[in-house]
C-alpha cells in the first residue's frame, strides 16, 4: 500500500477555477481592504479560507439527494439520518439544526448558567457568544503543550488540563461550574485532537461533582483518526467503535455537519438525556424549525445521513490526514515555520516566525495572508492579532493574543496534492524573500472586537 498514496476517488464532474495575474490580484486586494473575506471567490484560484462548508460531495450523496422527503414532519429522511447519527454517536435523542452554532445556542441556553463557569478545551467562538451574552464565564483550560507553536511537544494537543480544572473546582465550587464543553478535534490551536484517555478523565472529574460534560464534535471523525493513529490500545478498533467510545463519556453532542458531515449546510445536537432532549425541541421549534428538520431540508438530511457513514471511512480519513500532513511537510522542507504536528484540517504558519520583523501590532499573519493571495491567488485566513485581539474593558488599550498565525484550511476532497504543492511553492517564494515585507495597520474596525477580522480594513505600510 505504500504507493498508494494519492486520492481514494476519482473526479467525474469538475469545477473550473480562474487563475489570475499578480497585478490583478494587487487591485483586487487593495479594493478588499486586504482582508481576505471581502475578496470575490471566483477571484482566488485555491480557496483555503475555511473547511467549513466547502466539501465536495460523492456520487452517492447526490444520489441520495434526490430521496429528499420534504414533510413538514416526520419525514423519511429524518429517520435516516436519525439512524446514521445513532450508529456513529452511539446516542439516541437526535435534534437537526441549520448551523453548528445554532446547536451551540440551544446548548448554551440550556448548559451555561449567569455567573457560572463553562469550562473548555478553547472554546469555539459561535459557544463563547452565546455563553458571553447569557452571562456564563467560558474558561479555556488547554493544556500548556496546546499553546506552544513552536515544538511538536505532545500527541494530543486539544487536551483538556486536568489539574487546572480540579482547581476551579476547588476555588470556585461545583454549583458554580455548568458544563465542560470539549471541543474535538480543538479548532482553535490547529485542529489538533484529544485523547480518549483525557476525555475519559474529564468526564470522570465531572461525574464526581454532577457537572454535565458536553462534546462538540464537528471534526469527530478526523479526532477519532488521530485517537487510532496515536494512542495506545486503538490500533486494531474501528472508526465508529472509537466515536461510539468518545461519546459514551458525555451526556450531549453538538455537531457542525458541515466538517465532517461531508456536506455544504447542517448541525446536530445529540444527547441521551431525555429531559434535555424536550427542552432542545422546545427551542428548536422556536428558533430552527419542527423537531424532524430544525431548519435542514429533507434532501439535506439524506446527503448529511450519507456524509457522516463516508466521514468515518477510515481509506477516505487516510486520505484526508496525510493531505494535510503533506502540505505541513512540504513547508517544513522549505524552512517554513509551522505548528506541529500538523492537526486535522489545515496547517497553520507561524506568523512571527515568518516575518519576525513584523510587531504583533502589525499583523504579521495578515500580512501573509495578502502576501500569499497576491503570489498564487490562494486565500488563507489570519488566526491572530486581528482575529483574536481584543481591548482592555476599562482602558481600551489593545490586548495581543498568544496564538499568532494564518491557517490554511484544506477543504475535504476537494483540491488534490497538486493545489498543495502550488501553495508549499508560493509560500516558499515568500519566505526566501520575507525581509521585503513591511506590516499592516488597521484602518477600519466594525463595533464588536471579536468580530473585527470579517469586515476590517487595512493599509499597507
Ligand atoms: C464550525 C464550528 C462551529 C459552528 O458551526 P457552523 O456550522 O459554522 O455554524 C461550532 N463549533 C466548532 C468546533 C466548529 O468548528
Amino acid at each position: 500500500m505504500k504507493f498508494m498514496t494519492a486520492e481514494p476517488f476519482r473526479i467525474k464532474m469538475v469545477e473550473p477555477i480562474k487563475k489570475s495575474t499578480k497585478e490583478q490580484r494587487r487591485q483586487w486586494l487593495k479594493e478588499a481592504g486586504y482582508n481576505a473575506f471581502r475578496l470575490r471567490a471566483e477571484n482566488v484560484y485555491i480557496d483555503c479560507l475555511t473547511d467549513s462548508g466547502t466539501s465536495a460531495m460523492s456520487s452517492h450523496q447526490w444520489a441520495a439527494l434526490m430521496l429528499g422527503d420534504e414533510s413538514y414532519a416526520g419525514c423519511k429522511s429524518f429517520y435516516k439520518l436519525e439512524e446514521s447519527v445513532q450508529d456513529i454517536f452511539g446516542m439516541p435523542y437526535v435534534q437537526p439544526t441549520h448551523q453548528g452554532r445554532a446547536a451551540d445556542y440551544i446548548m448554551a441556553k440550556i448548559y451555561a448558567k449567569e455567573g457560572k463557569y463553562a469550562i473548555g478545551n478553547m472554546h469555539f467562538d459561535t459557544f463563547r457568544g452565546n455563553a458571553e451574552v447569557l452571562g456564563a464565564l467560558a474558561v479555556d483550560y488547554v493544556i500548556d503543550e496546546g499553546k506552544d507553536a513552536s515544538s511538536p511537544s505532545h500527541p494530543f494537543k486539544g487536551n483538556i488540563d486536568i489539574d487546572k480544572m480540579q482547581r476551579l473546582i476547588d476555588e470556585k465550587g461545583p454549583e458554580n461550574i455548568s458544563v465542560v464543553i470539549i471541543t474535538i478535534t480543538c479548532n482553535n490551536n490547529g485542529g489538533q485532537p484529544v485523547s480518549m484517555q483525557n476525555i475519559r478523565q474529564v468526564s470522570q472529574l465531572a461525574k464526581k461533582y454532577n457537572i454535565p460534560v458536553v462534546l462538540d464534535s464537528a471534526r469527530l471523525a478526523e479526532n477519532a483518526y488521530f485517537i487510532k493513529q496515536r494512542e495506545e490500545g486503538y490500533q486494531n478498533k474501528s472508526i465508529k467503535e472509537i466515536t461510539r467510545e468518545m461519546f459514551s463519556y458525555c451526556e450531549t453532542a453538538t455537531m457542525s455537519s458541515k466538517k465532517d458531515g461531508l456536506v455544504n449546510i447542517g448541525g446536530l445536537f445529540v444527547t441521551r438525556n431525555k429531559d434535555v432532549f424536550a427542552l432542545a425541541n422546545q427551542l428548536a421549534i422556536v428558533h430552527e424549525g419542527f423537531v424532524t428538520y430544525g431548519g435542514m431540508s429533507g434532501r439535506d438530511m439524506e446527503a448529511l445521513a450519507v456524509g457522516l457513514q463516508e466521514a468515518c471511512d477510515e481509506q477516505y480519513l487516510e486520505y484526508r490526514i496525510n493531505q494535510v500532513k503533506y502540505l505541513g511537510d512540504n513547508l517544513k522542507e522549505k524552512g517554513i515555520p509551522i505548528i506541529e504536528p500538523t492537526g486535522g484540517h489545515g496547517v497553520y504558519v507561524d506568523g512571527r516566525r515568518f516575518f519576525p520583523h513584523i510587531p504583533q501590532h502589525e499583523f504579521p499573519s495578515q500580512r501573509l495572508v495578502c502576501a500569499l493571495y497576491e503570489e498564487a491567488g490562494v486565500r488563507a485566513v489570519e488566526l491572530g492579532a486581528c482575529a483574536f485581539g481584543s481591548k482592555d474593558k476599562e482602558t481600551g488599550k489593545p490586548i495581543w493574543p498568544e496564538l499568532e498565525t494564518m491557517r490554511i484550511a484544506i477543504s475535504r476532497r476537494v483540491y488534490t496534492n497538486s493545489h498543495m504543492d502550488v501553495i508549499a511553492n508560493a509560500l516558499g517564494e515568500i519566505y526566501k524573500n520575507r525581509d521585503n515585507y513591511r506590516g499592516m495597520k488597521l484602518v477600519y474596525e466594525g463595533p464588536i472586537t471579536s468580530l473585527r477580522h470579517f469586515t476590517a480594513g487595512f493599509e499597507l505600510l
